[in-house]
């Protein structure tokens, strides 16, 4: 693999490839579910958490709501006593003495146990019911309070007239009373009053007693949910009467001002998942509340709790969901990027293997190890390659043997033409000479393609050898290919000038030199249509001696440059037309220079002129 950088900026921007389509596939393939499945969960733990919320704050509004209940009916019930007395009177009263029919102490004794009976009563008292009946309204009865015993031990002796008290009225009428909550010092308390019968279930008497609410207090006090969820208990009016936020004593504070209580206290319980309100509390602060009325009693019961505390489950969730979401991302980008990069591999070898045969290379075959098709195909490819091998081998040899079997008859041919020509074998009338001279010239380019070939051909086959040894006169051999070019340049008017102050011994083959310069200044006489100039000279770059070769030719178009060295490759150009060519000179040259460790390239200006250089390592 190549170094990470590269990879990574192989995913990234490399764009359109088969490697970053797969990641992007094998990615979105993966995320689809990640994303749908994540929303999903966090959309139902959102939602189950809002409901275990309501089903939260409702379970402790119903459970202490009992709670609450029992206490009172407790206190109540302890209220319950009856006398075994026949009469329907407890009291009867005589010339304006008062006879007891039950003795006061024992009244008292009664009132004490019921005290000891249950610690927040703070103070009971009898009311006689049996005698002060209203003449004229027989339902409106008085009472006469007979016997008290309190906490702070005023037991009072002086007995008052009741009359209208509406717990002594209520309870008269045998009904139980409790009364609106009322705040002393001692707490809020509540007064709460029950009949008196006697054994024939006639309602003797009046039982009264005031209850300290601290009692609720105890009960709601105990009570948390969440981390800082709390209750309250509001009465009547909205003021707290027990609230398990406020530990210490309970203020009369007013709430019903709140929208949450203001309809507990019309008797709308705010209770499950659609009760549940977030409003600012009383308090400042954030809260989801529910709340429900104590039906017997005018209290209410509200339970708030603070949404940082209920979110932060959620929140918890969701952060967890974040974390999971986020390395599972991570694995499948780094997956996906191993998983697509071991598919696009082997392609990519594939591709390598495919682009060397083209440059002719087929000494290298791929390695493809996967264990599957693509490995199967990697040796399909490798056979493909052997096959076009030999097949190259063959053209070669054929090539090869075809050249070398023209060349001794084309060349006789020539020999032939030469003599007849000559006039060897007598005058040569000028019709006949008229011929003669287009099959001299074809033969002539029939000669030049055939060495051509058989050149290409040695040189495929790696036939052609090449002996290098240090020249001291390269400036001779030139001035020798000049000389025997000269000719053909003065027939076209072509000045040929050859500057050698820059010469330096080289290491080269001499005889393939020569070839090389033949070639490109034939060429530069070639592609100068009309009279031109050609100048020849050296300079050193890096340890290479650089002959420039230029002429003042027709130039190269630039479309034709890339493809100059190829094999058989001539440009297309209608003034070009009568110049005969194989376009093998310059691939062949070309291979001769690299073998001689040298480079070739050219500049070229269309219409101006060509510059071919090539290079030669110095001799030292
Ligand atoms: P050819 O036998 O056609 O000359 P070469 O391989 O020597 O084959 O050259 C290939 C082609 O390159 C030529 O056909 C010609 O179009 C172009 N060419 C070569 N040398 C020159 C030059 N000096 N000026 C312009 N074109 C050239």
């Amino acid at each position: 693999m190549n170094s990470l950088k590269e990879f990574i900026f192989d995913i990234f921007f490399t764009g359109g490839r088969l490697r970053n389509k797969l990641f992007f596939m094998i990615v979105a393939i993966a995320l689809t579910p990640l994303v749908s499945v994540s929303f999903l969960s966090l959309y139902t733990s959102t939602l189950s958490h809002k409901n275990d919320v309501a089903i939260i704050e409702d379970n402790i509004l119903f459970q202490k709501s009992v709670e609450i209940q029992n206490f009172i009916d407790e206190i109540l019930s302890t209220f319950k006593i009856h006398f075994n007395l026949p009469l329907e009177q407890l009291i009867v009263k005589e010339d304006e003495e008062i006879t007891y029919a039950v003795a006061k102490k024992d009244l008292n004794n009664i009132l004490q146990s019921i005290m000891e009976e249950n610690s927040f009563i703070e103070e009971t008292s009898f009311i006689d019911a049996s005698i002060l009946r209203d003449k004229n309204e027989p339902t409106n009865v008085y009472g006469l309070e007979v016997a008290k015993v309190s906490k702070n031990g005023e037991n009072s002796e002086a007995f008052s007239s009741l009359k209208n008290l509406s717990y002594f009225q209520s309870a008269a009428r045998g009904k139980d009373y409790v009364s609106e909550v009322f705040f002393t010092a001692k707490g809020p308390m509540v007064i709460i009053a029950s009949p008196v019968r006697n054994d024939m279930n006639r309602i003797i008497g009046v039982l009264t007693g005031q209850v300290n609410l601290l009692g609720i207090q105890k009960i709601v006090s105990r009570t948390q949910f969440g981390n800082s969820g709390y209750l309250y208990v509001v009465d009547r009016e909205g003021r707290i009467v027990a609230s398990s936020r406020e530990r210490g004593s309970i203020k009369p504070t007013n709430l019903s001002g709140l929208a949450l209580i203001s309809d507990v206290l019309l008797g709308k319980d705010r209770l499950g998942i659609e009760g549940q309100g977030r409003f600012t509390s009383f308090w400042n602060e954030q809260v989801i509340g529910a709340g429900k009325k104590l039906r017997s009693l005018d209290l209410s019961l509200i339970a708030e709790w603070p949404v940082s505390d209920v979110d932060s489950f959620i929140n918890t969730i969701r952060n967890y969901m974040i974390l999971f979401s986020v390395i599972t991302l991570l694995l499948i980008l780094v997956s996906s990027i191993f998983i697509s990069h071991r598919i696009v591999h082997p392609i990519e070898i594939l591709e390598k293997g495919a682009e060397r045969i083209a440059k002719g290379n087929f000494e290298e075959p791929v390695t493809i190890i996967t264990r599957d098709e693509i490995e199967r195909l990697g040796t399909a490819f490798n056979s493909m390659m052997m096959g076009l091998k030999e097949f190259r081998a063959l053209k070669d040899e054929f090539v090869f043997i075809a050249a070398h079997e023209l060349r001794t008859p084309v060349t006789a041919i020539r020999g032939y033409l030469s003599m007849i020509e000559d006039g060897d074998a007598g005058p040569v009338p000028p019709k006949i000479k008229e011929y003669l001279d287009p099959v001299m010239q074809s033969n002539m380019r029939l000669v030049t393609l055939v060495n051509d070939l058989l050149e290409v051909a040695r040189q495929e086959a790696g036939r052609i050898t090449i002996q290098t040894a240090k020249i001291d006169n390269l400036g001779m051999s030139i001035s020798a290919v000049i000389k025997e070019l000269k000719p053909l340049a003065d027939k076209k008017q072509i000045t040929v000038l050859y500057d050698d102050r820059a010469v330096k011994p080289v290491m080269t083959d001499e005889s393939r030199l020569k070839e090389v310069m033949v070639n490109l200044l034939s060429n530069a006489v070639k592609y100068t249509l009309g009279s031109g100039k050609v100048s020849i000279w050296h300079d050193v770059r890096e340890n290479m001696l650089v002959t420039h070769v230029r002429d003042s030719g027709i130039g190269i178009p630039k479309e034709a440059q890339a493809k100059l060295f190829e094999k058989f490759y001539r440009v297309q150009d209608e003034r070009l037309r009568n110049v005969t060519g194989t376009g093998l000179g310059l691939f062949i040259i070309k291979q001769l220079i690299e073998r001689m460790g040298g480079k070739i390239w050219f500049v070229s200006e269309p219409g101006q002129g060509t510059t071919f250089s090539f290079s030669l390592p110095l001799a030292f």
